[in-house]
């Protein structure tokens, strides 16, 4: 990582609600920047998150009021940004499963249908809607992954990072 991209990455922490990212394996705490492991011990990490920032921000009715994708949201994602990236991911439907509550002896059962997500029609444009915002505001202009197909797929989709 470059000095610059740190410092771009602290400096969007003024208007975000993490803080820092911290190893779920063995806690080490790193600065909400572009790293992708923990360097002691291999572990994946997690965004720590200001729920007290959250909470003065957040209400049912700013939620009702923004977009009609994931960003409405937004305040629960890991980005910064006004502006996300947003091709329309997320709202999509619950179906109502009423065999399957039944036979789990459940009153009622919902399942989320994320095979309708935009742009591709997979629960991956959700993360990679959040990934590739995040990489924006961080200064990143060229993203790439590993993936066995729908991942891939998302990313090369958003990936234009349309302003
Ligand atoms: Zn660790």
């Amino acid at each position: 990582m470059t000095q610059a991209t740190l410092d771009t990455a602290l400096q969007s922490l003024d208007t975000a609600n993490f803080t820092s990212l911290a190893c779920k394996e063995c806690g080490e705490e790193y600065p909400a920047a572009a790293t992708h492991v923990c360097e002691f011990c291999f572990g994946p990490l997690e965004v720590k998150y200001d729920y007290e920032k959250i909470k003065q921000k957040v209400s049912r009715e700013t939620i009702e009021a923004g977009p009609n994708s994931i960003w409405r949201y937004k305040e629960f994602l890991p980005v910064a940004t006004d502006n996300p990236i947003d091709v329309g991911t997320g709202m999509t439907p619950l179906l109502r499963a009423n065999r399957l509550a039944r036979r789990l002896g459940l009153k009622e059962l919902y399942i989320k249908n994320d095979a309708v997500n935009m742009p591709t029609l997979s629960f991956k444009d959700r993360v990679v809607s959040v990934a590739l915002t995040r990489a924006k505001e961080l200064g990143f202009s060229t993203v790439s992954c590993a993936s066995t197909g729908n991942l891939a797929n998302s990313t090369a989709a958003i990936a234009p990072m349309p302003d």
